[in-house]
């Protein structure tokens, strides 16, 4: 009876097997179409709550292994016990509870359990949880956001950084050709000035030669001599 079967409950007793279509939470067990019929007309179970099978088997597996009946004893639960914090059948109160005092009406104390403070407070704080959850969310895509506008303006910083730098290399390229250009022009008149100084002096070296060569052919001795000591 703790875990709740597919088949019939009344069905199985007599050895038959057939899918449940409901669920009786008063006998924790499924029942077929044709027992359900029944159990909905019997005077002891008319007043039974059913809920599609389908439906309860979409509660959570912990709640379904809580059952109305005592799975020791095969009896309903019916009183509560404080001191142990769970609820008893008659046989284990006389069994396991010897030492207990604070017993109560099961029925007294699950009564409006659904609509308690308890559940309220519960569902609050699962309210609470989903709305801090929705801010961090928030709060984390906002993050993100802001990460891509930083990076997107430093990376825009970066180009016109870039941009400046070649601008100013550029000038200072510019700047250093001049330069060079006016050295270049420089030199190169000096070094003009001293070639054709160069060639002047060449030329008269060559007459110089050439005088020679004629004082030597058609010049006297003594007008030689004498020529060589100015
Ligand atoms: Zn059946
Ligand atoms: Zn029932
Ligand atoms: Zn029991
Ligand atoms: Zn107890």
């Amino acid at each position: 009876m703790a875990t709740p079967t597919k088949t019939c409950g009344v069905c199985e007793l007599r050895h038959i097997t057939k899918p449940s279509i409901v669920w009786c939470t008063e006998c924790d067990e499924g029942l077929c179409s044709e027992c359900q019929e029944h159990h909905s007309l019997s005077k002891a179970s008319r007043s039974h709550s059913v809920i599609a099978f389908t439906e309860y088997q979409k509660l959570p597996a912990d709640i379904l292994t809580i059952t109305q009946y005592c799975t020791k004893h095969d009896k309903k639960y019916q009183i509560y016990c404080q001191k142990h914090v769970f609820p008893c059948c008659s046989k284990c109160i006389v069994e396991s509870h010897n030492e207990c005092r604070d017993f109560f009406e099961l029925d007294d104390v699950i009564y409006n359990v659904k609509t308690s403070n308890a559940m309220c407070e519960i569902e609050e704080t699962l309210v609470e949880l989903a709305e801090n959850l929705q801010k961090i969310r928030k709060n984390q895509q906002d993050n993100l956001t802001t990460f891509k506008e930083s990076r997107k303006e430093i990376e825009k910083d970066m180009k016109t950084t870039k941009i400046k730098i070649n601008i100013h290399l550029d000038n200072l390229q510019q700047d250093l050709m001049k330069q060079l250009y006016t050295i270049e022009e420089k030199e190169n008149s000096t070094i003009c000035q001293l070639l054709s100084s160069i060639e002047k002096q060449e030329n008269e070296i060559a007459e110089c030669k050439r005088n020679i060569m004629n004082i030597k052919q058609h010049a006297t001795d003594l007008q030689v001599f004498l020529s060589m000591k100015k």
